[in-house]
């Protein structure tokens, strides 16, 4: 057992405590402090509210690669007799949850994996919010604005 000293208020504790037992801090704390300094920072870049520090432009390549990707294969796969072609489109509806893992969001992208992006109207709905209302959120309810 050591002392660790706290980074937010100094005083020393025990580093088998998971928690600062004089402020309450926790090594999370320090992640999510971190994110939202990033979001707010970006989000006054813009005069808009709190923002995600997640990129939104990986999060439409991520939403759409996977469902193009799943289209055009099955559709050639279903068109010819090879059966192939249509494992690589299942291959990438199966990479239709990884927008979801990108924005923190854990559930939603397992749930979404399985299901290959919310039987694609899922993912379809999303990148609608990303490319136009700019409303998709992370797994911290900011929207992904940048
Ligand atoms: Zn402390």
């Amino acid at each position: 057992m050591a002392l660790i000293k706290c980074p937010e208020c100094g005083k020393e504790y025990s580093d088998t405590a998971s928690a600062c037992p004089h402020c309450g801090y926790t090594k999370n704390t320090q992640k999510y402090g971190k994110e939202l300094g990033t979001g707010i920072k970006e989000g006054l870049k813009g005069l808009n509210t709190v923002c995600s520090p997640k990129k939104r432009k990986t999060c439409i390549l991520l939403n759409v690669i996977p469902i193009l990707g799943f289209i055009i294969f099955m559709s050639i796969g279903m068109s010819t007799t090879n059966d192939s072609i249509s494992y690589i489109g299942i291959a990438f509806g199966l990479c239709g949850g990884i927008y979801q893992f990108y924005v923190g969001k854990i559930k939603l992208g397992i749930i979404y994996t399985i299901t290959m992006g919310g039987f694609v109207i899922g993912a379809v709905l999303d990148l609608f919010k990303l490319l136009f209302t700019k409303t998709f959120k992370d797994s911290n309810g900011f929207p992904l604005i940048y």
